[in-house]
């Protein structure tokens, strides 16, 4: 099984390292042929809209759209931009493969990166934050299960096979979220 993060923008060796704690073969994924290669993908925090200008060139985005569609795939915080239906603040062209609505960079200046605690679903108690820029959740669809919460706020979900975060769980020392991804990548769903 190897696990690809995407690895043209952003926070992905942190990512990597986390999966490699976790036994997990990585791919640092830089080019659209090395989807190919992939069980699964991970696509990391950053900015999104510089994640797109990259992306639109030479096809990249065509070929994520078709990946996401038929493997697993787990997006944080500009990842989870890159994987909703619906993105404001600006709008902005995703991959659309998750139902949910989210707006960028909602939390305003004073509280633009901070450290928070949430309730999950994910057994072994509350789970640590870190939130850089986040977007806000404001809709999620029927389909959607809300696997954490921040105060009222959905922020890890997961659609099928589809997951993501509005936090950077390779940040903290909790290992819990990236072990439910691989968890979904081995059941192949
Ligand atoms: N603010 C970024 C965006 O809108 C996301 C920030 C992040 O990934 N840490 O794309």
């Amino acid at each position: 099984m190897k696990i690809g993060v995407l690895a043209i923008q952003g926070d992905f060796d942190a990512h990597r390292r986390r999966l490699e704690q976790l036994g997990a073969e990585v791919v640092l994924v830089k080019k659209p042929e090395q989807l190919d290669a992939v069980d699964g993908l991970i696509i990391p925090g950053g900015e999104s809209t510089t994640f797109l200008k990259f992306l639109e060139k030479g096809g990249f985005l065509e070929k994520l759209r078709e990946f996401v569609r038929a493997k697993p795939a787990f997006g944080t915080c500009a990842g989870a931009i890159l994987l909703a239906s619906q993105v404001e603040d600006p709008p902005q062209t995703s991959l659309a493969a998750l139902d949910i609505s989210v707006r960028r960079n909602a939390y305003g200046r004073q509280l633009e990166s901070f450290i928070g605690e949430g309730e999950t679903q994910l057994p072994g108690g509350p789970l640590e934050m870190v939130f850089i820029r986040a977007p806000r959740i404001e809709r999620v669809g029927a389909a959607v299960e809300v696997l954490a919460r921040e105060k009222n706020d959905p922020v890890l979900v997961r659609q099928g096979k589809i997951m993501a975060a509005t936090f950077h769980p390779e940040l903290s020392e909790d290992t819990r979220v990236h072990a439910e991804f691989l968890k979904l990548v081995r059941n192949g769903q």
